[in-house]
């Protein structure tokens, strides 16, 4: 039995060598580490947007020792422009993060998106084989499993929308919600990350579509489709084998000893949906409040460049830096700043020698799907607190993290407190329970459970 895999992004992307040829580098990310051994394992093939070198249409990956065939979809800038960052990033990702004044519902950005998803369904279709198991993935391809049962009605097919699923009245804004759930419902198995965007998702069909639920499945035109609540993992071992490597303890000790004070740690992407003014504003008000933390504390924002083709990423971009030059200014006193800004990406070294340095990790975004770098952290850190926003699916699962709503000031700033003064046996405690809990389900096992129970059904 071999995989298909759907998804938009690639697990590999070509760089130029000197020499002309390409190399084919693993994408970072958690889709390429849980997939890409699945698919080794299985043989079969990557269905995906092939970005840079489009005329590269196919390759066997990995390089060295080939084991799978990428198949490259090649988009043009018009599609580019409407499936993805119109349709996708402008209308479906605001409104599932309920930004729902952030939407742009064009009609032609939908019309694009419904093309781009038949080319991918059709590619799958061309690549099946009786007995493979296709697994499409996330919100820019919702339609795609839809329009691959309609040319095989037996093939075993699983979709996995990796974002929030909304309350149903911030669904129903959608002009398009009904070919949405109709999309999606091609598909034997749904997965999403908790249980109440199962919920919602069930509700939106009652409503949308009158069709019928029972726990856990949806009915809808004679099939039934089981949806279910199956939050992705980490890579446990990698990131515990990083935090351990020397040279990586000794760059955590680097900026320690250059910061010379407690250390706050935010990662994230710059997207609005991540909460960094609100947070910046709060760690603001935290100083005006304890005069005493000046000088003592550091907060260290780490923020990944990320659409920047659209507006309003552009804007929060330009918000975040005058609030970061605005907070320093009135903050910073001999020798000390209260944020260190890094607009970049950084390696994983990097961002693991930071898990370590932190004392405290804030990840309050005003709307997550899952939040990964909450687990990363736990499972890296010393003996640090983590700090979770209730909006991040990942809160279902950590309870043991200082929970906190990102819209309240104080509330943020209250966490934050009692996140620097929990006693030190309290913080080990909350990572010892949390991190059990990450290996109980590490990335792997949810890309491998998931392929099974699509073929199960
Ligand atoms: N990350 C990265 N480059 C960086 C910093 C972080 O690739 O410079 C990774 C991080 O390790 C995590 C991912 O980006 O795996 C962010 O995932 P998350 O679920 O937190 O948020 P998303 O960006 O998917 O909304």
């Amino acid at each position: 039995m071999a995989l298909i895999v759907v998804s938009n992004r690639e697990p590999y992307a070509p760089r130029s060598r000197d020499d002309g040829g390409l190399d084919w580098v693993p994408s970072i990310g958690g889709l390429t580490a849980a997939l890409d051994p699945a698919l080794q394992h299985t043989g079969g093939t990557w269905i995906a947007w092939g970005e840079a070198h489009p005329d590269v249409r196919e390759v066997q990956l990995p390089q060295d020792n080939p084991r799978y065939r990428l198949q490259r979809l090649r988009l043009s800038e018009a599609e580019v422009r409407d499936f993805y960052h119109g349709f996708s990033n402008r209308a479906l990702w605001p409104m599932s993060h309920y930004f729902i004044e952030r939407t742009r519902y064009d009609v032609v950005a939908w019309q694009t998106y419904v093309t781009v998803n038949r080319r991918f369904a059709e590619a799958a279709v061309a690549a099946y084989r009786n007995g493979d198991t296709i697994w499409v993935h996330d919100y820019q391809l919702a339609l795609v499993p839809r329009m691959i049962r309609e040319m095989l009605p037996d093939a075993p097919i699983g979709f996995f929308w990796h974002i929030p699923w909304p309350s149903t009245e911030v669904f129903r804004t959608l002009p398009w919600d009904r070919e949405l759930l109709d999309g999606m419902l091609g598909a034997d198995l749904i997965g999403m990350h908790t249980t109440d965007y199962v919920r919602y998702f069930q509700a939106a069909c009652r409503r949308a579509l009158d069709a019928d639920t029972d726990e856990g499945v949806v009915h809808w035109q004679g099939r039934t489709s089981r949806v279910v609540a199956r939050p992705i993992g980490i890579e446990v071992d990698v990131f515990e084998d990083l935090a351990s490597r020397p040279d990586v303890e000794d760059e955590a000790d680097r900026i320690r000893r250059t910061l010379q004070t407690l250390i706050l740690l935010g990662v994230d992407r710059l997207d609005y949906t991540k909460g960094i003014p609100e947070r910046l504003e709060a760690f603001d008000a935290y100083l005006d409040r304890h005069p005493d933390a000046r000088g003592r504390i550091t907060l260290i924002q780490i923020a990944v460049p990320s659409r920047e083709q659209v507006d309003s990423y552009r804007q929060l971009r330009a918000r975040v830096e005058g609030l970061v030059g605005r907070i320093n200014g009135k903050h910073t006193h001999s020798g000390w700043s209260p944020i260190q800004y890094i607009y970049r990406g950084v390696s994983r070294e990097e961002l693991v020698a930071h898990y370590r340095a932190a004392d405290v990790m804030l990840v309050t975004p005003l709307r997550d799907g899952l939040n990964l770098v909450a687990k990363e952290f736990t499972a890296c850190s010393r003996d640090g607190a983590l700090i979770l926003s209730r909006f991040a699916g990942a809160a279902d699962e950590m309870k043991e993290a200082v929970q906190v709503n990102p819209y309240s000031p104080g509330g943020l700033a209250e966490a934050l407190q009692m996140a620097l003064n929990m006693p030190l046996e309290e913080k080990k405690a909350r990572l010892q329970r949390l991190r059990s809990r990450l290996h109980a389900s590490d990335l792997r096992t949810w890309a491998e459970d998931f392929v099974k129970e699509i073929a199960d059904q």
